[in-house]
């Protein structure tokens, strides 16, 4: 059969569903409303550890199928984070196809979390690059299954101090493996970017006696970290030249790339900033061929992931910094794994959340007791005793 023969809309269908199958996500939705400028697609990948939880992404893409790539990569990516952080959550993502500086109102983002409630809590949604606290408080008028509420809602807030440790704690699981001990007392740390994250991170690096180089492109931020914890100013050119221990993206991604790597003189990278490497495979490799440790940014910096899943069980910071703190082990543990299988960290970190979705999905197998059944049993028991 032809395209000729097969309508539009048949073709479309036939992608899709082999995008689908390609990394057996599970689910699409794709929610519109003329009406209040609604065009959103909610991907979930995997629901065997838990509900799916992701957050909703606001930008102007190039065209819908690039909106629906991005949202079943990101999905994916949630389900493998969540899986080597040892959490009982799935992976989901949701797009919503717009302006986010001037396409946002009341209308758009409730109508979305109408959509959302509609999943029955399938997919638990957040705030992603694009959407805020704000966004997500107009979403939770409309549906239970949302997070990253702020503290005053009773939500978690501001998730940047617990991710901030979980960098923190997996950057010492970094110096165990190059230096043989995990002390940052000495150790140089050059920090790209002196946002939320890198300013709780300086913070802790600091207080531990590490040398601290910062850069942003906004000045007086970095100069911030400098008058408050002692830190020595880099200018943001400059600062892939710096000779030091650890580099730390804490700035935006593809800051690991041709230009960047071969100008690093560091022996470790590890930092929070997402997608830090241009190209994952050619670049994780090119790190490891200058002898560089890189900590794959998705593990280390799921502390922002732990912080919001803690929401779902009645938000309490002591714990989800007491499950950050697991961060350390989970490093220490995907650094072992590539070096047992000759592979990069990357691989490891997958190869480790695959094994636990297999693991895990198998345990489901077993008959818990709760009976699908249990209603009418219960109701001939009634009538039994009646
Ligand atoms: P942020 O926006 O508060 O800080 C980022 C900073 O980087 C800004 O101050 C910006 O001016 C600066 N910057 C941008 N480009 C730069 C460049 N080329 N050189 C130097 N500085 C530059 O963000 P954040 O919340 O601190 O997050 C930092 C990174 O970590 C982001 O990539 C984010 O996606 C990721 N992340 C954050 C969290 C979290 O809890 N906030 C969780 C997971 C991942």
């Amino acid at each position: 059969m032809t395209n000729a023969v097969l309508g539009p809309e048949e073709t479309t269908a036939l992608s899709l569903f082999s995008e689908l199958e390609k990394y057996e996500h599970e689910q699409v939705i794709v929610c519109s409303d003329k009406k209040v400028g609604l065009r959103a697609i909610i991907a979930i990948h995997n629901t065997t550890l838990g509900p799916a939880l992701g957050g909703a992404r606001m930008w102007q893409y190039a065209s819908d199928t690039d909106a629906l790539i991005d949202a079943l990569r990101l999905s994916r990516g949630m389900t493998y984070k969540a899986a080597v952080s040892g959490l009982n959550l799935g992976g989901g993502k949701a797009v919503i196809i717009g302006n986010s500086k001037t396409d946002k109102n009341e209308a758009l983002f409730r109508t979305y979390g109408r959509f959302v409630e509609g999943l029955g809590g399938r997919y638990i949604t957040a705030e992603d690059v694009g959407t805020d606290v704000r966004d997500m408080e107009w979403v939770r008028m409309e549906t239970k299954y949302v997070t990253g509420i702020s503290r005053a809602l009773g939500g978690s807030g501001d998730p940047s101090p617990v991710t901030a440790l979980g960098v923190y704690m997996g950057m010492k699981a970094a110096c165990a493996e190059r230096y043989g001990n995990d002390s940052l007392n000495k150790k140089k740390v050059v920090v790209q970017g002196a946002g939320h994250v890198a300013y709780h991170l300086c913070g802790y690096l600091r207080r531990e006696g590490a040398k601290v180089f910062v850069s942003d492109l906004f000045e007086e931020k970095a100069r911030r970290i400098v008058t408050e914890y002692g830190a020595e100013f880099v200018h943001p050119d400059q600062i892939y030249d710096v000779e030091a221990n650890i580099f730390c993206p804490a700035a935006l991604g593809g800051i690991l790339n041709d230009e960047t790597i071969p100008r690093l003189k560091v022996d470790i990278i590890a930092g929070p900033a997402n997608n830090q490497l241009k190209d994952e495979a050619i670049h994780e490799q090119m790190l490891l061929d200058r002898g560089i440790l890189y900590t794959p940014d998705f593990v280390i910096n799921a502390g922002g992931l732990i912080n919001v899943a803690n929401e779902l069980e009645g938000y309490n910071q002591e714990r989800a910094l007491s499950q950050a703190k697991e961060i350390y082990d989970v490093i220490k543990n995907i650094l072992l794994t590539a070096k047992k299988m000759k592979t990069t960290a990357n691989q490891a970190a997958i190869h480790l959340a695959e094994e636990r979705l297999a693991k895990i999905g198998q345990i489901k197998q077993i008959y818990a007791g709760k009976s699908q059944y249990a209603g009418r049993l219960g109701e001939m028991n009634t009538r039994a005793t009646a």
